[in-house]
């Protein structure tokens, strides 16, 4: 007998027919004499339309109350799960994330999972019982209920395998597995059977939603294979795991992330120090900085540009808009309308050639780079957001378009 977490995405229980055929699936892997812990999310849209509710009330509420209305969706669904499994006469109890021992740091709405004290579940687990959970949801110390942050069920079904040790974690969404691209934006993407957790995590830090970059990490952490595949289709899907016996692949991915903001400090003072003062105040206020261009110095004065989620652009404005008369720089200018298009993959530290071979891409398609980014594993570009697809399209022909996997 084996402990088996399945984690089912909002569009897998968008409606009564798809609870069904999720039901089917969970009863169908109980029936097989294994342990059954489920994780749910929100109904299809859900989420969205609880935030958008939230908006024609209060266009700027507490996130402790947001968390309050959020995590109502997660418990529609998982309450819908149970019921349609106890109508085919299984065994079955639905638990919120409090009841099931998520514990949670108190940043509501971006809430960090301290521990996981499974207790209840296997209570229930020792009772033949299938155990369907709320993703993306726990508690923190005040006894307040917290979320994860968008997409955060991912996480929380990886974390109950991690801390149940469970023999197989299942993610299953509406793709088969893992593409070489957004399947939905470029149709001859490939499916991949196998992605390393350090290729999966960077594509989905860079943009690929399919896996949330979280769980990934915990899945590394904590050594968890994880198998993304489809609710609909029951086709093998991709497994994410160790790299040590994969055969490296040149490049594994391009994503694209349009939740990008560009800022530019203009005619900074040519000094040591002046970078320093900058990311620090940013970092003080937890902003992250993604892409850094520094121009080189003319006339004693250079421009500091970067990155930041659109989420936090107006944060960012405002903490160094005042800034920018004491660093003695003569002006900040910002850009919304960009996007950042990645390729990732394990085999470009052996490779030389790879940026080039995307830059190519880009100049055949015409498109304008306005900043770049590269690590061992990835090269980021920041380029206009309206060429962005065409951007992905072409880069992923360039490495792609014949080779069978
Ligand atoms: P769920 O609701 O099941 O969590 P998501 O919408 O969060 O599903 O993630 C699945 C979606 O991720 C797919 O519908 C697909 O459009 C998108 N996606 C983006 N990049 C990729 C990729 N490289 N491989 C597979 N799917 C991807
Ligand atoms: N329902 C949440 C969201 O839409 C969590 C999730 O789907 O993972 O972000
Ligand atoms: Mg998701």
């Amino acid at each position: 007998m084996s402990l088996i977490v399945q984690k089912f995405g909002g569009s897998s229980v968008a409606n009564a027919e798809r609870i069904f055929n999720v039901a089917d699936i969970i009863t169908g892997t109980y029936k097989q004499g294994n342990d059954v812990v489920v994780v749910v999310s929100a109904q299809g849209d859900t989420t969205d339309d609880l935030i958008a509710k939230a908006q024609e009330i209060n266009e700027n509420p507490s996130k402790r109350e947001m968390d309050m209305l959020l995590t109502a969706g997660e418990q529609m669904s998982a309450s819908l799960l149970a019921m349609a499994i106890e109508k085919l006469g299984f065994p079955v109890v639905s638990l919120l994330g409090w009841q099931a021992g998520f514990l949670t740091s108190s940043a509501y709405g971006s809430a960090r999972i301290k521990r996981v004290v499974p207790d209840r579940i296997q209570k229930e687990l020792d009772k033949k019982n299938i155990v369907i959970v709320t993703g993306f949801q726990g508690v923190n110390r005040y006894n307040d209920m917290t979320t994860l942050g968008r997409g955060g069920s991912d996480t929380s079904a990886v974390a109950i395998a991690a801390v149940m040790k469970a023999d197989l974690c299942q993610i299953y969404t509406d793709v088969d597995g893992v593409y070489t691209a957004d399947p939905r934006k470029v149709p001859n993407a490939k499916k991949l059977d196998v992605i390393s957790y350090n290729e999966m995590l960077e594509l989905a830090t860079l943009g690929a939603q399919v896996l949330n970059n979280r769980s990934v990490e915990m899945a590394k952490k904590y050594n968890i294979e994880l198998e993304v595949l489809s609710s609909l289709t029951r086709k093998r899907g991709t497994i994410v795991k160790e790299a040590n016996k994969m055969e490296k692949m040149l490049i594994s991915g391009v994503a694209k992330d349009e939740d990008v903001a560009r800022i530019s400090i203009i005619g900074v003072p040519d000094r040591p120090g002046l970078a320093f003062k900058i990311f620090s105040k940013l970092s003080g206020k937890n902003i992250n900085v993604d892409i850094i261009l520094q121009s080189v110095g003319r006339n004693g004065t250079k421009d500091i540009s970067f990155t930041v989620g659109r989420s936090n652009l107006q944060d960012a404005l405002d903490i160094l808009t005042p800034y920018v008369e004491v660093l003695g720089a003569s002006g900040i200018v910002h850009d919304e309308t960009v996007a950042k298009v990645s390729i990732v993959g394990a085999g470009m530290e052996s490779h030389p050639g790879v940026a080039a071979d995307m830059f190519e891409a880009l100049f055949e398609s015409n498109i304008n780079i306005r900043m770049i980014s590269t690590s061992e594993i990835k090269i980021s570009v920041l380029i206009d957001q309206a060429d962005a697809d065409r951007a992905v399209t072409a880069i992923h022909n360039k490495f792609f378009s014949d080779v069978a996997m």
